[in-house]
């Protein structure tokens, strides 16, 4: 939470809902009392964000429903494997099945294995028999380097959701991240575009135009324009209905999606090099 000339951290804290204004404008949050208590505490603010990921209440709260939805979704299961020794993420699409791993810290790797709706269900029986048959399946040699690996901790399971576009501001509140904008996360990537959308939304809110609803609407178009062909890509693979030169095809879409965020981001960095040189009064 921000006030006007300080930052209050709250972590731990949850938003049981939003206070409003008499003409319906959102005007703060309530949050629930510490643990044992029953009392909520108001803040008030001119701007309510709800960062509050893909189930987010405040989306429900406003009545924010999707205006774009995706078809398809891929349930998955994933965790984490020491000994696997990548230096590089490797990826496997075979068959409507989908798996692979992803080097992390501390020396694990991410392993995970999804499919179209139906193709998984260990999801919620045995997951590593599930995680080892789709392993396995889409690739002999990796099925055989994860059985040589140890799990570490529990494996986990995603039941899959399909992606959506939520308009993302109102009379008072902005939604950002998974809230606003979800897509199935065969094609990863989630976390930068929620970092990308924060920054596009902090512009928004920083921009000096008047009204406020047209730099809002900016961030919403700019969000739509560098995330669509990375949401059809991802919307498609997880329904798992392609073939071998298909699936190619939808990889460099993919990868042509990112490049849209990608330019966005890039435009940040200029934007921060022409201020901080026409505040040096040298040339970016
Ligand atoms: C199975 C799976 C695998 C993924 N793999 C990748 C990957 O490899 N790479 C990648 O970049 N992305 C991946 N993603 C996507 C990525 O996790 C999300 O896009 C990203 O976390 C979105 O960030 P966010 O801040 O919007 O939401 P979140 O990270 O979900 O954060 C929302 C936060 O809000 C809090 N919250 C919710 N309600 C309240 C409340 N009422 N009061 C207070 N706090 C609240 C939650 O506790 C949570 O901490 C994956 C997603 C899934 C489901």
């Amino acid at each position: 939470m921000i006030g006007r000339d300080r930052v209050e951290d709250l972590l731990g804290t949850r938003v049981a809902g939003l206070a409003y204004r008499d003409d319906g404008k959102v005007c703060g949050v309530e949050l629930a009392g510490a643990r044992g208590q029953t009392r909520r505490r108001r803040v008030t603010a001119n701007m309510v964000i709800g960062a509050d990921g893909l189930y987010s209440s405040m989306a429900e709260w406003v009545g924010a429903t999707p205006y774009r939805a995706g078809a398809h979704c891929a349930p998955t299961i994933y965790g984490y494997f020491e000994g696997l020794s990548l230096d590089a993420y490797h990826w496997y699409y075979v068959g409507g099945l989908a798996a692979g791993a992803a080097p992390t810290n501390d020396g694990l790797a991410t392993v995970f294995v999804g499919g179209p709706v139906g193709s998984v269900p260990e999801l919620h029986a045995d997951r590593q028999a599930g995680l080892m048959r789709i392993a396995s399946a889409v690739s002999a040699s990796f099925g055989d380097t994860l059985r040589g690996a140890r799990r570490v901790g529990a494996l986990r399971a995603f039941p899959g959701v399909q992606g959506f576009y939520r308009k993302p501001f109102g009379p008072g509140w902005a939604l950002v991240g998974d809230a606003g904008y979800f897509r199935d996360p065969n094609t990863a990537h989630g976390i930068s575009d929620a970092l990308r959308d924060s920054e596009l939304l902090a512009e928004a809110l920083l921009a000096a135009e008047a009204p406020l609803e047209v730099a809002l609407e900016r961030y919403q178009r700019t969000r739509d324009a560098a995330s669509e062909r990375l949401f059809d890509a991802s919307d498609e693979l997880a329904g798992g209905a392609w073939d071998e030169p298909r699936v190619e095809q939808l990889l460099r879409l993919a990868s042509e999606g990112m490049r849209d965020g990608l330019r966005v981001v890039e435009s940040f960095a200029r934007r921060q090099r022409e201020a901080a040189a026409a505040l040096s009064g040298a040339a970016p």
